[in-house]
């Protein structure tokens, strides 16, 4: 189990979201999915990632000499000089980071071993107990690091630490399945039913997602369902009725939190040198209501956010 280490991206202490009670968040690197509207665009590659902030880099030009391919270059920005990267050159060896003191590089993505993990996430425990807390495993896919996720999960368990395994359930091997079996917790996204509509936002079918909501759904442990709605991707009436119909048969969700689009994400693509793609406007609170009442009318519990 030493050797297994996992791709980290984020920690996040003193979480009231992602499960029950004060939570540690741990992010995975690496998802098979890459949704438009993804908030996380840090956690889709599967390996770490050259941060630039642009707002703090002074133009010092310190970094430029650091890099063997010549991906950066010292450019006139509006108001004084800038780098910038080029990442068909960028290879995300990280060697230019140690020379910026203003912070302006960064990485996306920590290895940790399960024990160099567990340490970290153990320093609250005392807040996971009296909160009935826990630690959550999000990503990035999760599950798309198996063993590793797998032994943390056990690790966690074996110290009485409940778990949560936020997963987009596009889960292919056994180890990954296992894990979806270890956790105490499941939060399921679901991102609709239609097969076309979800290749074309997601880039993968939903009809895996669907076969392991199911059989996770009869392991009888508390799943739950978090519904993102885009305006145009997932919010159709069609797609939310279908939705509603397919949870109301499974006997294992908690709750379906109703998550509306949001902007937050859109400084980490600046970050990664990638393309904000999303355009939709925020969804009226009335709107988030309906599809609330939508969910209750097949008795299942709903709420906005979670
Ligand atoms: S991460 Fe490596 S390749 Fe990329 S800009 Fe920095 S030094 Fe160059
Ligand atoms: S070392 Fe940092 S602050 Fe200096 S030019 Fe490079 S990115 Fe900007």
């Amino acid at each position: 189990m030493d050797d297994i280490k996992g791709l980290v991206f984020l920690v996040v202490n003193g979480s009231f979201v992602d499960g029950h009670g004060i939570r540690t968040t741990v992010f995975l690197k690496g998802c098979p999915l890459q949704c438009i509207w993804c908030c996380n665009p840090e956690g889709q590659a599967f390996h770490p990632e050259l941060k630039l902030t642009s707002a703090k880099c002074d133009g010092c030009g310190k970094c430029v000499a650091k890099c063997r391919t010549g991906a950066i270059q010292i450019y006139s920005g509006q108001e004084d000089a800038k780098v910038q990267v080029d990442r068909q050159l960028c290879t995300n060896c990280g060697e230019c980071i140690a020379a910026c003191y203003t912070g302006a590089l960064d990485c996306f993505g920590k290895y940790y071993t399960v024990e160099e993990l567990f340490n970290v996430v153990k320093k609250d425990e005392q807040f996971y107990r009296s909160s009935g807390g826990g630690v959550t495993i999000g990503g990035g896919e999760a599950t798309w690091q198996p063993e590793f996720t797998l032994q943390f999960i056990k690790k966690c368990k074996e110290n009485y630490i409940h778990t949560a395994l936020d997963t987009c359930g596009y889960v292919t091997v056994p180890e990954g399945i296992k894990a979806l079996e270890e956790a105490d917790l499941l939060l399921f996204d679901l991102k609709g039913m239609d097969v076309e509509q979800h290749v074309k936002s997601t880039g993968v079918s939903n009809e895996p997602i669907l076969e392991n909501l199911k059989k996770v759904d009869a392991l009888g442990k508390p799943i739950i369902i978090r519904l993102p709605v885009i305006p145009g991707y997932t919010d159709s009436a069609t797609s939310l009725k279908h939705t509603a119909e397919f949870l109301s048969r499974l006997t294992s969700v908690e709750r379906v939190d109703v998550m509306p689009v949001h902007e937050y994400g859109k400084i980490k693509y600046e970050q990664l040198g990638k393309a904000y793609k999303l355009k939709v406007q925020p969804i009226p609170e009335q709107r988030q209501e309906e599809i609330v009442t939508l969910l209750e009318s097949y008795g299942l519990i709903a709420q906005i956010g979670g």
